[in-house]
């Protein structure tokens, strides 16, 4: 395993092709762990991760609390709902409280962009030692989710190797809500970082022109881009013109909760124009997987036949696939050992 320098992890666009290939292995080894019998692994005895959850959540949240479950840690969660978050408690002061029960790592979701990063600094500036992930902010990142894809495609291209190196040259297709979508900006920078060039397709109320140029160098407020030479991103508006010679299709839910204006005619017209289905996936020229991160609206970002079709849906698999990421990612933030399978 290569040198992990990380703290945190809050966004991909810190990541090297290093960082992406360590993840990648680590959780590659921890998927191919038995899948009955003992499960656990000690490799976090003794460890604490928390899981602050300010945003609901149905896969990130469970994944996580089963991942760390698998490498032995203790799991604490907090519900907004029942928290003294309602009597007046500050963000920060809640996260403290936890640090203080013991925390090593806390599991950050927050509608606002930028949280888990505050967290992660102010707690810095006290000089406490608790890791922070970030679990989704607002429309900036959700790394947990970037990487469960990465493994999802490396796996499909590579199943016995999946590296970085499996997407090097790859084109992939993203359709939809781009604009609202946190899931879109981590794959920005991991699906470039290994080389692939990515095609974003959508109305332009989801997907603004400003796009194209999303992967600067140096990454917002990074002195410099820790990836040599990325892949290329390129804005296509029709699925007929970005779908032929696609390797992979990722859909990307509506996310109405976060839209504010009308930016749809209606989710019929969305389905008619940018909805995935087996016929449209003919236009790609040969099989190619389809991944979205859930939850789907059947019926408008995929057709409900195409949902229920696991030779060319991966939804479920993103969802397998999610555990050993985070269990990958745990482990590299909390854990003692060098080498999680030493003290198996
Ligand atoms: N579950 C993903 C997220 O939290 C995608 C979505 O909600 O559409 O960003």
């Amino acid at each position: 395993m290569s040198r992990w320098s990380h703290r945190h992890v809050l966004d991909l666009a810190a990541f090297s092709l290093a960082d992406f290939t360590t993840v990648l292995e680590l959780a590659q080894r921890f998927r191919s762990l038995p899948t009955s019998g003992a499960r656990r692994l000690p490799a976090l005895q003794g460890r604490l991760v928390t899981s602050l959850f300010f945003e609901p959540s149905t896969r990130t949240r469970s994944s996580f609390e089963l991942a760390a479950r698998r490498l032995s840690a203790d799991v604490q969660s907090f519900s907004p709902a029942s928290s003294s978050l309602s009597k007046g408690e500050s963000l920060l002061d809640t996260a403290r409280t936890y640090v203080a029960m013991g925390a090593d790592v806390l599991v950050v979701r927050h509608a606002c962009a930028g949280v888990p990063a505050a967290m992660a600094r102010a707690l810095d500036r006290s000089g406490e030692r608790v890791a922070v992930l970030n679990g989704g902010d607002g429309l900036h990142s959700h790394p947990s989710q970037g990487l469960l894809d990465l493994l999802t495609l490396a796996r499909w291209f590579e199943p016995t190797a999946p590296t970085p190196a499996a997407l090097a040259g790859k084109r992939i297709v993203i359709v939809g809500d781009v604009l609202h979508s946190r899931v879109a900006r981590s794959n920005l920078w991991a699906l470039t970082a290994c080389g692939a060039d990515v095609v974003l397709c959508g109305p332009a109320t989801l997907l603004p022109d400003g796009f194209a140029a999303f992967v600067q160098a140096p990454p917002p407020g990074q002195a410099h881009d820790p990836v040599e030479c990325r892949g290329t991103i390129r804005i296509v508006r029709q699925l007929e013109e970005a779908l032929p010679g696609a390797d992979a299709v990722m859909t990307l839910r509506l996310q109405q909760e976060r839209m504010h204006q009308h930016l749809l005619t209606s989710l019929d017209t969305y389905h008619r124009h940018y909805g995935i289905s087996h016929q449209r996936l003919e236009l790609c020229g040969k099989p190619v997987p389809v991944l979205h991160p859930g939850p789907v609206n059947r019926g408008v970002e995929l057709s409900g036949a195409l949902l229920d079709d696991p030779s060319c849906c991966l939804v479920e698999e993103q969802v397998r696939n999610g555990i050993p990421i985070r269990m990958a990612l745990l482990y590299l933030l909390a854990a003692a050992e060098p080498d999680p399978f030493t003290a198996a």
